[in-house]
């Protein structure tokens, strides 16, 4: 569920008219509804209400300082990858002792700052780096708390580029081997390891790998608590897919996502994470971007438009069917045309759909991308010297801009001339 409907035939955002936010800012821009992260969050909470669970929105679906404060209000933690990313979660208020980090190459730069901010714990991924974050934080004279991500070989039927949890994927140490990794953890005098953590992929749309993934974690806590280790947290990861097409796949309900979650780990006393990104963010933005041109060749009709894959690579880069609306709902009316909608970028993967019936448009209209507001905007570049795009937050009948458009001068300013150049 979202808040992007049509009134008096105008795309709004909650109460705000989407083509007084173009006439304002100018396109394309990003927009996201404060009402659907809102949402998205609660009905996950509440699904998980009746169980000891953390969730810990991973910042990397959208990191924008706006989006995190709007989420953190509600009491998430974060999960994050990156110094970056900590940093970006501390500065809106996070508590550190909310904060997981996650990621398969931690610098040890990384590990000491994280250490002295007192983070809820670390994933780690090898054997080599739980022998480095155990020495960084002897030398800091802390003490690392530790879950081992455990790669389940489970398939999580979704885009080989965010299938996380195949044995020959890069995440993760073995399902087999975690007990003597475990064996050799609990000896390093840094760490404390608590927990195991788990993410075997994103978009997922069926309950089944989930299940089949967290049975195996639950199998390998009772091993290892048999062995001696006080496993007080699992992290079941984020992956819970969202709707891109009207008529593509649906993904579980939150309630069905928490049910499995209590059938396969529930009794054994953890504390349960959940890393969401997607099914936090993905619905609460859309891409606006205005029609250049309407151009005919011979076989097929490209609706070019000012956002290109720098701004949304999801289309091209996972196949992504990201659903598009006309702002003026007066245009849905026309007879549906089978097009491609492609930005101005200089390569054929450079399109926002292909071979999608959409009305005719012309050159001025408005298009909302839907579904836009995870993996957009941070993966955004700024390929073909295009200036990063704008990103609007909307509450009830508010909107403010949370990243302004750079100029040109900045955009440029960021490069200098060697000595031998000036
Ligand atoms: C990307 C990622 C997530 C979030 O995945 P979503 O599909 O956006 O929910 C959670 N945990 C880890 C470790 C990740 O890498």
């Amino acid at each position: 569920m979202h808040h992007f409907k049509y009134h008096n035939n105008v795309l709004h955002v909650e109460d705000v008219d989407i083509i007084n936010i173009a006439k304002d800012i100018g396109t394309p821009f990003y927009c996201y509804s404060t009402a659907t992260l809102e949402r998205h969050y609660s009905v996950l909470m509440k699904a998980f209400s009746n169980q000891n669970s953390l969730i810990c929105y991973a910042v990397k679906a959208n990191s924008n300082q706006a989006v995190l404060a709007t989420i953190a209000r509600l009491g998430a933690g974060m999960d994050v990858v990156s110094v970056g990313e900590l940093r970006r979660a501390r500065a809106v208020g996070v508590p550190a002792d909310k904060i997981i980090f996650a990621g398969v190459g931690k610098t040890r730069d990384e590990m000491t700052y994280a250490l002295r901010e007192h983070i809820l714990g670390f994933n780690v991924e090898s054997t080599e780096e739980l022998e480095a974050l155990s020495s960084v934080a002897v030398e800091l004279g802390e003490i690392a708390r530790v879950a081992i991500r455990v790669n389940p070989d489970v398939d999580a039927r979704t885009h080989a580029k965010i299938s996380t949890g195949k044995s020959n994927d890069k995440f993760g140490v073995p399902f087999s081997s975690a007990l003597s990794i475990y064996n050799e953890a609990g000896r390093l005098p840094g760490i404390i390891v608590n927990g195991i953590h788990m993410h075997i992929g994103s978009q997922i749309t069926s309950l089944a790998p989930f299940r089949e993934a967290f049975n195996l974690m639950g199998q390998l806590t009772k091993n290892l608590r048999h062995a001696g280790h006080k496993i007080q947290h699992l992290d079941i990861g984020g992956g819970l897919g969202v709707p891109y097409l009207k008529n593509g796949d649906l993904p579980p309900s939150p309630e069905d996502y928490a049910a499995i979650v209590r059938q396969t780990i529930g009794d054994l006393g953890v504390k349960v994470i959940l890393e969401p990104g997607r099914m936090i963010a993905a619905n609460a933005g859309v891409l606006v971007t205005r029609v250049i041109f309407v151009k005919r060749t011979e076989t097929k009709l490209f609706t070019v438009v000012d956002a290109a894959m720098n701004d949304l690579i999801r289309p091209t880069l996972y196949d992504a069917d990201h659903e598009i609306w006309p702002v003026s709902e007066s245009l849905s009316t026309n007879v549906n045309v089978l097009q491609d909608v492609v930005g101005p970028i200089c390569e054929t993967g450079d399109y926002l759909a292909q071979n999608r019936y959409l009305p005719v448009f012309r050159s001025g209209d408005l298009m909302a991308v839907l579904t836009a507001g995870a993996y957009g905007a941070v993966m955004a570049s700024t390929y073909n010297s295009r200036l990063m795009i704008p990103e609007i937050l909307v509450k009830e009948n508010m909107f403010a801009v949370v990243r302004p458009r750079p100029t040109y001068d900045h955009l440029i300013g960021l490069d200098c001339l060697p000595s031998w150049l000036s």
